[in-house]
């Protein structure tokens, strides 16, 4: 059935919808809980049963399965992405703009050969229960682990300079890419098996801490609507984890070489944990850093939304809006640290500049020190 052929008020929805970046901002700040992202996938759900979908929509919804097999491939996959003809296609054809190119480091690889054990009932069933104590389990998500391999390598590594046991849990798919394009069904059915792996290492009494901000809240918000209270298991975001250890965090005083950085939270992040951004303070002030905390909106990517052809332009305008003028400040040159996948990719894309998670930070600083 064409749109032409038949008036149907719900086209009017569609896109109306598309205009929403679904980064959640709304759902956390509003007094009466209205969350527009939570209508908005219902919405696709219902829409697309009666209208075709894009290829875009697949795509996304099924990234987090194509990524793994893209990554053992990912010299190849780069190079294939690198074609111009290749980037036409994508960009027209499928609707998806500047795909980010994949770590060429194999992180499981590289995990094995530091021997980081995964988390796995077998592997933390072998500890004492002062080893549980002193344990952290990291859960991979999809676009750090695929895109920015050395963000999860970092971390362990700072965490073990801590003197911390870091397990790293085996990668499997969050389902936040589906909830976004309304594939509720798939991504309810994806949320139950990952739930089930999360209480299988839960169970153990170690935290489990995500890296992404905006993939790790998945877990308290979509997840629990979707499965209950009781059927999810806590999964913290590393700023809250810290938090809770402060006093084991620099043992000794340390001398280090403060430049002033200064933080861009995730949008979603600052909004619906509105304690992060001083979390990170409290963190940076155990090691004797200041951090400053600046205040941006949406940097415009909000996950793959600036990756769909037909947000780019909004896209590169929101980010000129907000975080652009940041970023590109001379005074803010090698002090800016960002907590999100998304938005260092955005930085990346359209102000050529690498941004460190401030993790990254805290390790280069000790490492000088
Ligand atoms: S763009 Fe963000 S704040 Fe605006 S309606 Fe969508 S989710 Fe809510």
């Amino acid at each position: 059935m064409s749109r032409k052929q038949h008036h149907d008020y719900s086209h009017q929805v569609y896109d109306a919808m598309a205009g929403c970046l679904a980064c959640k901002s709304c759902a956390g700040q509003c007094p009466v809980k209205v969350n527009v992202p939570q209508f908005r996938s219902q919405f696709l759900e219902v829409y697309h049963g009666r209208y075709l979908r894009p290829l875009r929509d697949y795509v996304i919804g099924g990234t987090e399965w194509m990524l793994p097999a893209f990554a053992r491939v990912a010299p190849l996959y780069n190079a294939v992405l690198g074609q111009r003809w290749v980037e036409k296609l994508m960009r027209k054809g499928m609707g998806i703009s500047d795909s980010p190119v994949l770590s060429r480091a194999n992180l499981k690889k590289k995990l094995r050969a530091w021997g980081v054990a995964e988390a796995t009932p077998t592997s933390l069933a072998l500890l004492t229960e002062q080893q549980r104590a002193n344990s952290v389990i990291i859960v991979q998500d999809a676009f750090t682990s695929h895109f920015e391999a050395k963000l999860v390598m970092d971390v362990v590594e700072l965490l073990s300079r801590l003197n911390l046991r870091v397990f790293v849990m085996p990668f499997s798919a969050n389902g936040k890419p589906l909830h976004v394009q309304g594939f509720l069904g798939a991504f309810e059915r994806t949320a139950a098996r990952q739930a089930e792996r999360l209480r299988a290492l839960a169970h153990f009494d170690i935290p489990l801490v995500g890296i992404d901000p905006a993939m790790t809240l998945t877990y308290r918000q979509e997840y629990i609507k979707a499965l209950g209270n009781e059927a999810v298991p806590e999964v913290m975001m590393l700023q809250e984890w810290l938090t809770t250890r402060l006093n084991t965090l620099a043992t000794r005083p340390l001398e280090l070489t403060d430049p002033g950085y200064k933080l861009l939270s995730h949008c979603t992040e600052s909004t619906n944990a509105p304690g992060s951004p001083k979390a990170w303070q409290k963190v940076f002030a155990a090691f004797g850093l200041e951090l400053e905390l600046v205040s941006t909106g949406c940097c415009g990517m909000s996950g793959t939304y600036g990756h769909e052809t037909r947000n780019t332009a909004t896209s590169r305008t929101i980010y000129a809006q907000s975080w652009q003028p940041q970023v590109d400040a001379d005074e803010n040159a090698g002090k800016l640290l960002a907590t999100g996948y998304s938005c260092r990719s955005q930085v990346k894309r359209y102000s050529a500049q690498t941004l460190e998670h401030p993790l990254q930070a805290l390790l280069g600083a000790l490492k000088r020190g």
